[in-house]
């Protein structure tokens, strides 16, 4: 495999974390999303096929974790399966680019572990859970039963935070931006 850098960034759902990777991807022509495969339905207006997700079935995902086609994969959500394509990784990193990951905790824990020293993982962090009850809502893209799917699951998450490489608390978003924007810009030249 041809290889390259990568960075991962990861957070509980509703952090922030997405935001501020669009952000990076359209200031930095060097970086590129990966995209990872999901089972969950699609969010009608805002996603698409092959761009946010490669949206498959639950038995076209399963078939590529029995043919051994993933990284890494996760049922993050009871029966919403989520991973990372090896062929996703190949593609960009031969297209010379970064990588650029937004992946849950658990997931970036292996990213980091299978990728070493050629990965920065970053951790997004919301000033409280509170606060991530407000984001979660006010996005309202998440139905009551998900909202307490994702709120239980981000305070189990935000026990990780020490196993990765750095911290960005996400209080403000220009703040958060400009930080981001320092760590990459520092990883990439190194
Ligand atoms: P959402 O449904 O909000 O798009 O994503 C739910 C969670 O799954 C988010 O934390 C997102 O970062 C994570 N996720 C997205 N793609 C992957 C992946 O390929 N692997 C893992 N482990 N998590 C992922």
């Amino acid at each position: 495999m041809t290889s390259g850098k990568a960075i991962i960034f990861t957070a509980p759902s509703g952090s922030g974390k997405t935001t501020i990777v669009k952000h990076l991807l359209a200031n930095n022509p060097q970086l590129a999303f990966s995209i990872s495969a999901s089972t969950r339905d699609k969010r009608g207006r805002t996603e698409e096929n092959g761009k946010d997700y490669y949206f498959l079935s639950k038995e076209e995902f399963k078939a590529k974790i029995d043919a051994d086609e993933f990284i890494e994969w996760e049922e993050v959500y009871t029966g919403n399966y989520y991973g990372t394509l090896k062929t996703e990784v190949e593609r960009l990193w031969a297209e010379g680019k970064t990588v650029l990951f937004d992946v849950e905790v658990k997931g970036a824990m292996n990213l980091k572990k299978y990728f070493g020293d050629q990965a920065l993982a970053i951790f997004v962090k919301v000033p409280s859970l509170e606060e991530l009850k407000k984001r979660l809502t006010g996005r309202g893209t998440e139905s009551r039963e998900s909202l307490s799917q994702r709120l239980y699951r981000a305070e189990f998450e935000l026990t990780f935070e020490n196993k990765f490489d750095v911290t960005l608390l996400n209080e403000n978003l220009e703040e958060s931006y400009a930080k981001a924007q320092d760590l990459v810009s520092e990883f990439l030249t190194s």
